[in-house]
Order: C-alpha cells, then structure tokens, then sequence
C-alpha cells in the first residue's frame, strides 16, 4: 500500500474505499494524526515484544496510529508556571492515553463486526507479566514505537520517540490488533525523519538516560530503525517515576521536589533508584500550582474506565493521583529546530523545585537553590531509614544488577 493513505491531508472523500482505507479514516476521523498498518511479515526479525499474537493469537495485522498533545500545554509544564502549568499537561497528557485507547477500541469494534476478531492495545501501564523479572524490565504487550515505525506512522528520533511530520514527538501512540490481512504500509525512509539529531533530548534528561553518540538498532522486516544507546533503565525510573528531578547541571529541574545527587556510575544510579524506591517522596505538591487529574471528565467514561481496570500497572496509575514529573525527551521535540531550541531554552530556565525545611516545595532560581542549599535550609526527604527500607533497597540493588548482566 502506498504511503498516500498516511496522513491527514490526504484524508479520502465519497469514493469507493477498501478495508485499510475505511480503517485508516475511522481513526483519523476520531483525531488520530497519521496511521499505519503492520503484519506479522514487516515485523518479522523484532524482539518478542513486536509478536502480536501476544494479544489476540489470530491477530494478522497490527494497526498503529499517533495522537496529538497539546503544545502550548506541553510549554507551560515546561516553564513550570504557577498555578496550571503542571496540571494543564498531566490532564491533557492522561486525557490522550485515554482518547487513543478509546480510538482503538471503536476501531476494533468495527472490525468485529465484519467478522474480524480484533483488540484494542492497552498503550501503556501495562507489561507482559509472564516475562521473568517483568517489573524491572516493563515490557509492553506491544512495542508501539517499532510498530509506529515500521508501518510508517512516524520516524524513530535519537530519543528512541516517534516523531511525526509537522508534530515532532509531541504525540502519543495508540494500536489495535486484528485477525484482518490489511495490507501493510511502508516505513518513512531515514532522509525524510524530523529527527535532526539536535540531541537536546539528551540533555533535558536530568539523569543522561541516553548516550550522545552511540547508536543501538533494532531490524524488522529488512528494515532497521537506529536510535540513541540507553544508558541504564534505572535513570529514567529514576526522574520520569518522579523520585528525583534535579539536572546533572543543577542548573534546573523537573517537577520533582526530588534532589539527589546526578550519579555518574551505573551502579550509582541502580543504588540511587533503589533508595528513593524505598523512601517515596509523601508531599509533591507545589507551593501556587492548581489542578488535578480528578478534573478530568474522560478518567469516568465507560471506555477510559475499561482501560483503567485492564491489568495491575494501569489500575494504580490512571486514578484522580495520576501525575507526571518529566517526560522532557519526548515534550521538547517539536519536529522543527527552532521550535525545539526554544522548549529546550524555556526547560532550562525554569528553575528547579526544593523542599523546605518545613516541608513546602517551592520553585526557585538554581542560585537562590544554591544559596538555600549551602545554609541547610533545604530538607532532605530521604534521611529517615530502617532495617526494613535497606532490605527492599538491597533487594532492588540485586535484581537490577542481574538484570544488567542479563543485557550485556
Ligand atoms: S530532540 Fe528530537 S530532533 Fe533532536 S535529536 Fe532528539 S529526537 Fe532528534
Ligand atoms: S522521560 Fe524523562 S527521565 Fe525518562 S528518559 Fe525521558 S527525559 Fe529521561
């Protein structure tokens, strides 16, 4: 199939259309961005996670499709302006995980009922639970970007995040499995990908999740997608699990009150992550900041509620409490250089949030942070320790070390 069916623009008319077609203008007409269609053939090669019979064992097709955030939101949540910055972003970002599985449930519906057995993907929260050590690993039922990739829904970016044409990675993914044979779709040739390779994505990392030179890849179907070298899972359960936000420069933030010391070693940040695993932060609220994701109407639809009580991970995650902290690789990149070095100058000037000595989280300057700093009027949230805290952080310690011998 040819990749005239992508996009938006080239959304079709009255004419006669085929299977792929009326499957592609469902989605777009709900308020997908760009569609794409993978089989069992084009994905042939990929890790296990790229089998989608893990979902549906007759599934002969996986359909992928992008949503759009919402940028000027994503801009204030990167400033951190008071009161809704914050909040604008989580809901909206909540509201589109939710929106794409609802696209994809209708989708899915409507193949059912021309006699396909087909199934909406759960697009994140959830992990395949039979893998060994899964909690460690968080392997998906479906690896959405490879399939995005591969089907042509948008490029790979150094970030390992999709990035589509004229939205960059401000999109999340979305995907149904169906027994259908759609025809597949082709991936966008490497000449054609936003991606720039700025690689600002690794420095709004507050941890260095990704190396900025080395390269990993990944071949489906004779096609191979290269991206930056993950550094070590750790860093980033670490910053976008919202335990610590602090720049390796000190220089700025995430919407962590979280500030522990940038660790330069592998080993640091395995330890790093298992002590604030062991000692979650019990106040990440702001001094000025607004809203909450109770105020969204969509956590209480029908649908969105099928998503929430679809596995373990998501039931817990998805509630009035959802938050976010980061998410700053995939929210910078707009798909255009300049628009990017801006998120990138506006992330970097936002200054950082510290704890004070009476538990309030308040937004500073990185000097008036440094002056706070060096008279001890900043609290440690991480102190209080106990027998039973150190053996859940050496147990942590441990599978994290088996699970980098296991990689390498
Ligand atoms: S910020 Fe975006 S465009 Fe720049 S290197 Fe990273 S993925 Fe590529
Ligand atoms: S989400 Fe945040 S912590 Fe995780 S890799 Fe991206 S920038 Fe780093």
């Amino acid at each position: 199939m040819s990749r005239k069916f992508n996009t938006l623009e080239n959304k079709l008319g009255d004419k006669k259309i085929n299977l792929n077609e009326e499957v592609e203008k469902i989605l777009l007409d709900q308020g997908a961005i760009s569609v794409g269609f993978a089989t069992k053939k084009t994905l042939e090669g990929g890790p296990p996670t790229t089998d989608m019979t893990y979902i549906l064992p007759e599934a002969e097709t996986a359909i992928c499709f992008a949503v759009p955030l919402d940028k000027p939101k994503i801009r204030s949540f990167l400033g951190k302006e008071l009161p809704r910055g914050h909040f604008d972003h989580v809901i909206d970002n909540g509201n589109v995980y939710l929106k794409a599985y609802k696209y994809a449930k209708v989708t899915s519906d409507f193949l059912e009922e021309k006699g396909y057995k087909s199934a909406p993907v759960i697009n994140n929260f959830k992990y395949r639970e039979d893998v060994q050590n899964w909690r460690t690993k968080l392997p998906p039922p479906l690896a959405l970007r490879l399939v995005a990739a591969r089907s042509g829904v948008g490029s790979i970016g150094w970030s390992g995040n999709i990035l589509v044409k004229g939205y960059g990675a401000a999109v999340l993914l979305g995907a149904l499995v169906t027994s259908a044979k759609l025809k597949p779709t082709e991936s966008i040739p490497p000449e054609e990908s936003p991606c720039d390779k700025c690689k600002l994505c690794v420095n709004v990392c507050a941890y260095r999740m990704f190396d900025k030179n080395e390269e990993d890849s990944y071949t489906l179907g004779e096609n191979t997608f290269s991206f930056s070298k993950r550094n070590n899972v750790s860093r980033c359960y670490t910053v976008c699990g919202g335990s610590s936000g602090l720049d390796k420069t000190k220089k700025w933030s995430t919407w962590s009150p979280g500030r522990t010391p940038y660790p330069e070693k592998e080993i640091d940040a395995d330890k790093t992550f298992a002590h604030l695993f062991s000692h979650p932060i019990k106040n990440s609220r702001v001094v000025g900041e607004e809203g909450s994701y109770a105020e969204s109407e969509l956590l209480h639809d029908k649908v969105a509620q099928e998503y929430i009580s679809s596995g373990e991970i998501a039931s817990n995650t998805i509630t009035e409490n959802f938050t976010l902290t980061c998410g700053n690789c995939q929210l910078i990149c707009w798909g255009d250089h300049d628009e990017t070095v801006e998120n990138y100058r506006i992330l970097t000037n936002s200054g950082c949030i510290v704890t004070k000595e009476n538990g309030e989280n308040i937004i500073v300057s990185k000097e008036e942070a440094d002056e706070l700093e060096k008279s001890g009027k900043i609290a440690d949230p991480y102190v209080e320790t106990s027998e039973r805290r150190q053996y859940v952080e050496n147990i942590v310690v441990d599978i994290f070390k088996k699970l980098r011998k296991e990689q390498a």
